[in-house]
């Protein structure tokens, strides 16, 4: 059983993908093509905001958003503890200080209550994370930013499609960004991301800084990066993009499966709070002895992965940021516990039981065995 099958979903739009890739070749339009100018204008409208704007990944798409954003060295910048580490690696490499706030129990997203208390007068945006394809209390976390003039940027790299009180992941901050590495819920063939925004000068200054801080050819008004999207990766995306809302309505039905064949397992399942939709970048239950239950599950042929198994603040590279005697409970027992499911649109009902009958019968399985 494959954790992601990205080879059935080739087979599967072979004949469009390799149609449009073969447009591009034959335009040799390789670099900023009319590809990746309508696969703007379809993310745009798909997620409903002024300004879609591809670039090389979902990191560059960070990057970008704190370069437009114009952090400063010594900026204080609130991320989650319990996230990839681009969340945060990002505002370092800016010279600004990532603040790590501990998340919520139920969905594993940025506490705001713990956002409140972590502001300080230097603190000058927020990067709340949408983990598993759930997005973030961005109502609560909104408010927060307006009352102490500071801006959010959803790092919606798990949760492209998935939307709260109707709106899309990547409309309801400042600035959004996702990405399309190859395993997202949306995936290129390669590295790929995309920033969204309303706002006309942000994206002015992101569409420069992406492109050498160019204005026009060879006329560099900013110092910038090359942090373009691939046309080719365009291609493979706007084929993607036309199946997209059938995957995520498939992927909705295997999280549906999984959830009642664990119904009365004692295995803690995913909420989905009232009000979001959900892309399941991730279907993450919780289990004690993660170790064992994973290997019993690898024996059975059932592939599993730890998303993530150290905190941010706990993390060599980071550590330097963390604050002395922090506690951050609910992140320290998510990142021993937590352990995903296979989960992608195509998993079959036979998929789907074999998957919840290795866990089920794995963590009934005493630690010592
Ligand atoms: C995948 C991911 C990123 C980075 O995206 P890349 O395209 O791999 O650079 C950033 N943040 C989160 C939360 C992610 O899951």
């Amino acid at each position: 059983m494959q954790f992601v099958d990205l080879k059935h979903q080739y087979q599967l739009y072979r004949e469009e993908i390799l149609g449009e890739l073969e447009q591009v070749m034959e335009s040799a339009a390789f670099i900023q093509g009319p590809a990746l100018r309508d696969l703007e204008a379809e993310l745009a409208s798909y997620v409903g905001v002024r300004h879609a704007i591809g670039c090389s990944s979902g990191t560059d798409a960070l990057i970008l958003g704190l370069m437009a954003l114009e952090v400063q060295r010594g900026d204080e910048i609130i991320v989650p503890d319990f996230s990839f580490i681009a969340t945060a690696e990002t505002v370092a490499l800016m010279g600004a200080t990532p603040v790590f706030v501990d998340v919520q129990a139920d969905t594993f997203n940025m506490d705001p209550a713990a956002v409140r208390a972590a502001l300080t007068e230097r603190t000058v945006g927020i990067i709340p994370v949408s983990l598993y394809g759930q997005i973030a209390d961005m109502a609560a976390l909104n408010a927060i930013a307006a009352e102490a003039g500071i801006w959010v940027m959803e790092d919606g790299a798990q949760s492209f499609g998935a939307t709260q009180h109707g709106a899309q992941s990547g409309a309801l901050s400042r600035v959004g960004t996702t990405s399309f590495f190859p395993a997202k819920p949306l995936g290129a063939y390669g590295d790929a991301g995309a920033v969204f925004t309303d706002d006309d000068d942000l994206a002015q200054r992101i569409r420069m800084l992406l492109n050498h801080g160019q204005r026009q050819r060879y006329d560099h008004a900013i110092v910038g990066l090359n942090a373009r999207m691939d046309t080719l990766q365009a291609a493979v995306l706007k084929v993607k993009l036309r199946h997209f809302e059938d995957e995520i309505a498939a992927r909705n039905e295997v999280a549906d499966r999984y959830t009642s064949a664990l119904a009365g397992s004692g295995i803690p399942t995913p909420t989905v709070v009232n009000g979001n939709t959900s892309v399941w970048a991730q279907y993450t239950v919780r289990v004690a002895n993660r170790d064992t239950v994973r290997a019993h599950m690898q024996d059975a042929g059932i592939p599993t992965a730890v998303h993530y198994p150290i905190p941010l603040r706990r993390q060599d590279a980071l550590s330097a940021y963390a604050v002395a005697g922090q506690k951050h409970p609910v992140t320290d027992a998510a990142a021993a516990e937590v352990m995903s499911l296979p989960m992608h649109p195509f998993l079959s009902s036979d998929d789907i039981s074999a998957v919840t009958r290795a866990l089920v019968a794995a963590s009934s399985v005493p630690a010592h065995a």
